[in-house]
């Protein structure tokens, strides 16, 4: 057996490790970007009520009309522009690179970014670029950009705004820059939108080229694996081809018609979200021997001392506290750590735990 999976398996493949998720359990789960709000009783018994309208022996309404419909009338989206669903922005983002593939074609991305970029690339058997980022301040390095895109001619490029992990929002000047430089398609990812004030939204339809992807996950419903793509029709009429059949499934659907309807909540949760990020920033800057980056998302990226984030993460750990380790990750983020924003008395115990470990 190991002999025909060496045979079959393609080396890249076998080269890889299974996408790895901490296990929380037990712990403060700062760790994985998700909004740390639950609903109220009555809202959630108000969700499992319309939920008994369900039924499970059929398959679901392949284009998740329903779900269409109300982000359209939740989320800012210009009327003329299509709206693609998927599995997460996660799914969206393989059947951008499926429907482009070819072995000789190029995925471009500016790194530190969302890992899922560059490891879709690989699943499918593309060439991947990473662009490295400034390593001050993670702006967009513009004339590295150019060059790549010169050289590489890259058919799909991802500028991820505000970017994961490093919480910043580019510069919109040099996103544009970028997208008018690009041979192919330009995704702008605003998975983090509820946490800024701009957005690429109002601008589709100013280059042909441009896609812009957002993802329910942010807004407190990550568990309902729901992420949009919107932009022109006709692009979106040939990506949708390479899309499983009823990749939104029915419970999905039914309960993000609800949460949409509860709009306002998600907001609140998200501006809170926001202040509490500003009084986390605050206090890491002021109390602690740490450097804190600036963010318009719902995390925040900071550097220890050198040599010290494996031993600052376990010592987290041991006090129930549980961040991601960015430390391994790339070059850049060497000493770095990102904390997820959680609930004003998560974010206290964070504050306190690291206290105890600097
Ligand atoms: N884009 C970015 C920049 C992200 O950070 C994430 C998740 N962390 C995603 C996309 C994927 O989100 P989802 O699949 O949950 O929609």
């Amino acid at each position: 057996m190991h002999d025909l999976i060496e045979t079959l398996i393609r080396p890249e493949i076998r080269e890889l490790a299974a996408y790895h998720v901490a296990d929380a359990s037990g712990l403060v789960k700062l760790d994985a970007m998700e909004n740390p709000y639950v609903w109220s009783e009555a809202i959630t018994a108000e969700w499992l009520e319309g939920l008994r309208d369900v039924t499970l022996n059929r398959y679901p309404d392949p284009h998740g009309t329903c779900v269409q419909a109300a982000l359209r009338e939740a989320m800012e989206i210009p009327s003329e522009m299509g709206l693609l669903l998927g599995n997460g922005s996660d799914e969206l983002i393989q059947m951008l690179a499926l429907a482009l593939a070819r072995p000789d074609r190029t995925v471009l991305a500016l790194e530190p970014g969302f890992v899922m970029y560059r490891m879709i690339t690989g699943f499918i058997g593309m060439r991947y670029c990473g662009v490295p980022l400034d390593a001050d301040d993670f702006s967009i390095d513009l004339p590295a950009v150019l060059e790549a895109i010169e050289q590489e001619q890259p058919v799909l490029i991802f500028l991820a705004y505000p970017n994961n992990p490093t919480g910043n929002r580019f510069d919109a000047d040099d996103m544009v820059r970028i997208i008018e430089a690009a041979p192919g398609l330009v995704v702008v990812d605003e998975a983090y939108a509820p946490f800024t004030d701009r957005s690429f939204l109002g601008l589709l339809g100013d280059w042909p080229n441009l896609l812009v992807m957002r993802t329910l996950s942010k807004m407190g419903l990550a568990g309902l694996r729901l992420g949009y793509l919107v932009g022109p029709h006709a692009w979106l009429q040939q990506i949708d081809k390479v899309r499983l059949p009823y990749n939104i499934n029915v419970l999905t659907q039914a309960s993000v018609a609800f949460a949409l309807r509860h709009r306002a909540l998600l907001d609140e949760q998200a501006l809170a979200i926001r202040a509490e990020r500003q009084r986390l920033l605050a206090h890491l800057t002021d109390h602690f021997p740490v450097h804190a980056y600036p963010s318009e998302a719902n995390f925040i990226l900071f550097r220890v001392a050198p040599g010290q984030a494996d031993a600052v993460f376990a010592g987290l750990k041991a006090r129930g506290i549980l961040i991601k380790n960015l430390h391994h990750a790339h070059p850049l983020l060497a000493d770095c750590l990102r904390v997820t924003v959680g609930l004003p008395e998560e974010n206290r115990a964070f504050l306190q735990a690291l206290g105890a470990c600097l």
